[in-house]
């Protein structure tokens, strides 16, 4: 089966995320179930005018959609997304919160610290499938959570961080216990190099509409 969307290649080796997470998770999670989504959001959009379109535009166009193709188109086209970014998210070396990424953390939380307690809550609080979210507004820094496919950025929201809380995300390696896959994830693996290039990215479009 062949169709306009390819599974993201990885940006490291299946086992680069050890001990936090397992060689054996990332490979279920990414060649069965991102894989997954890409498959199917191909069978969906065959000869479909969302063929022709962008990930995300597709997500942006069906978002809202509770039922019938659009819904369905929506939910894979969305997790497409959202397990790119995520991968992205991660990193198998440290990266310290630096620059004017750590200038707005301690403006928008008080320090970073606030900030990972505010991620762990959000994932946390989830209830069932979901993702928790570092996103920027207008410059200014939040946290979200969102259900099952759901983004900030289907809300037109730019996305700083992703970090995803289904169950898949951490079964193999805690069980039930996503509060500790969430501390581990958030104290080992985070990529805040990659939520800095994303918060600068809202900053030219900000700065580019202002002039
Ligand atoms: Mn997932």
């Amino acid at each position: 089966m062949t169709g306009p969307f390819t599974l993201s290649p990885l940006p490291y080796d299946a086992d680069a995320l050890e001990p936090t997470i397992s060689a054996k998770t990332v490979g279920f999670h990414y060649h069965k179930h991102h894989q997954a989504y890409v498959d199917t959001l191909n069978k969906l959009v065959e000869g479909t005018r969302y063929g022709g379109m962008k990930l995300e535009e597709i997500v942006r166009a069906t978002a809202g959609n509770h039922v019938g193709k659009e819904k369905k188109i929506f939910d894979n086209a969305g997790q497409v997304w959202n397990h790119d970014f995520y991968w992205n998210s991660l990193s198998p070396t440290r990266i310290a919160i630096d620059g004017r990424l750590k200038q707005a953390v301690e403006r928008d939380f008080g320090n970073a610290q606030k900030l990972i307690e505010q991620l762990a809550h959000a994932g946390t609080e989830q209830f069932g499938s979901g993702w928790a979210w570092l996103v920027s507004r207008h410059g200014k820094l939040g946290v979200e959570k969102t259900p099952n496919a759901v983004s900030p950025m289907s809300q037109g929201t730019n996305c700083l961080l992703a970090i995803d809380v289904w169950e898949h995300a951490y079964y193999l390696d805690y069980q039930n216990e996503r509060p500790k896959y969430l501390e581990a994830v958030l104290a080992n693996l985070i990529n805040w190099n990659f939520a800095a290039e994303n918060l600068d990215k809202e900053n030219h479009i900000v700065r580019a509409a202002a002039e």
